[in-house]
């Protein structure tokens, strides 16, 4: 059988916190975080709804055939959901939107997405929903399948409340989204329910089994977008992010090829980006890894690299 052309990654944001736009930060872009896998298919994936999805919004008047949307939502913090309200297709007849989020903190998706339209957060009315809106829970660890077609894995990382990454694969297209997510060594344990495991394990055992896992969850996925929003000197662990550092030493475990670090902090500009990725190729060059800075409507197609 003919094999399908590789699925396409696009970045729509790239940007973590929040959205920023100075003269300093076009090169890379200010929209906060939103990807889009294309399999070509009538139908669209996308992680996160922060204010990148302003770009796939505008791009679907040029696939009138797609009437369908699944969108994953890695947790609920304002820049990955604030651009739900704004969801044009949201009025749309004839139209599918599916979300596929963990609860947390014992509230469902359903119930926090309700209220992002409430208590006079929004200046306009409250879209008239006219879609057909689809909530599936996703539990950790546990796989499923899009449309029939793509596989789909979420796990628990080291960030506030439950927030999953994400495995995506579509016949030799794999890609994992890591999100927001910090080291867990030395006790730094945000993830919900995470120190109430580690009380029971001990601390030590946790974490190892934990990293063991994540390196596991990623091993020899050929292309992996990985939260970089600081670096070596301006690390706060306890913020729940990443460095260059950590999430090249957790993909050359994993032996993955590209790694696309994403989430650039608000208050990085080009420059800051650019060196970003210089250092760290440098150092990847060893473990024959591509390190690749994610920009704002750069789109790449999924090989096997
Ligand atoms: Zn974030
Ligand atoms: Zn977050």
């Amino acid at each position: 059988m003919k094999k399908a052309a590789p699925a396409i990654l696009k970045f729509h944001g790239v940007r973590g916190s929040r959205p920023v736009h100075t003269p300093f930060n076009t090169n890379y872009g200010g929209n906060s975080t939103c990807i889009e896998i294309d399999t070509g298919m009538d139908y669209t994936i996308i992680i996160d709804g922060g204010s990148g999805l302003q770009h796939v919004i505008n791009n679907l008047g040029e696939h009138p055939q797609r009437r369908r949307m699944h969108i994953l939502v890695t947790h609920t913090h304002w820049d990955h959901v604030l651009m739900f309200p704004f969801l044009q297709q949201l009025e749309c007849k004839n139209f599918e939107i599916h979300f596929h989020a963990p609860d947390a903190g014992g509230v469902s998706f359903k119930d926090i997405f309700a209220k992002l339209f409430k208590h006079g957060r929004l200046p306009i009315p409250a879209p008239n929903v006219q879609a057909k809106l689809f909530f599936h829970k996703v539990t950790p660890d546990a796989a499923f399948l899009i449309e029939g077609k793509v596989k789909v894995v979420g796990f628990q990382v080291n960030h506030q409340h439950i927030t999953l990454g994400y495995r995506i694969s579509y016949e030799d297209s794999i890609v994992a989204v890591i999100p927001d997510i910090a080291s867990i060594s030395n006790g730094n344990l945000l993830g919900e329910s995470f120190a109430e495991q580690a009380k029971s394990t001990g601390t030590e055992a946790f974490e190892k089994q934990y990293n063991d896992n994540l390196v596991k969850f990623l091993k020899d996925v050929p292309n992996v977008v990985f939260d970089t929003h600081f670096n070596a000197q301006n690390l706060k662990a306890d913020w729940g992010h990443a460095t260059p550092e950590i999430a090249m030493d957790v993909c050359s475990r994993a032996r993955v090829k590209r790694l696309f670090m994403f989430h650039h902090a608000p208050e990085e500009n080009d420059q800051d980006v650019a060196t970003k990725q210089m250092l760290a190729q440098r150092v990847a060059i060893a473990n024959d890894m591509q390190v690749i800075n994610a920009r704002e409507e750069d789109e790449w197609p999924l090989t096997a690299a």
